[in-house]
């Protein structure tokens, strides 16, 4: 989608917001920050499911970097799960879990390429 489009059902989406909550500010509010988090779950899936696969990797991983072979924290508590392809998601066979340090560098990477 180009960023005109982009622009334009973003502008539809707040003006069909502020209609919808009749004006009212506590309203508009609790809407936008329902659209807010509906969005976030169709981009990156709920919280429930990237825990469910973050611990599904961890077992398989046997509680190790992909990257470094590190171990992880107890739970997998500073694990990370990183996308190869980040428009197919979080899903299984498309994510990686790295330590916090192996996703700071890779972060780093991108900016510097
Ligand atoms: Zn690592």
């Amino acid at each position: 989608m180009e960023n005109a489009n982009i622009k334009a059902a973003y502008e539809n989406l707040v003006s069909v917001l502020a209609h919808e909550s009749g004006g009212d500010l506590v309203n508009l509010h609790s809407m936008r920050r329902s659209v807010m988090h509906k969005l976030i779950n169709a981009e990156r899936g709920t919280v429930s499911k990237r825990n469910a696969l973050r611990r599904r990797l961890s077992r398989e991983q046997d509680n190790k970097c992909h990257v470094c072979g590190c171990d992880f924290k107890p739970k997998g508590k500073y694990a990370v799960l990183d996308r190869r392809i980040a428009h197919l998601g979080y899903v299984h066979g498309n994510v990686d879990l790295k330590c916090n340090e192996c996703d700071r560098k890779k972060q780093e990477d991108k900016k510097f390429s």
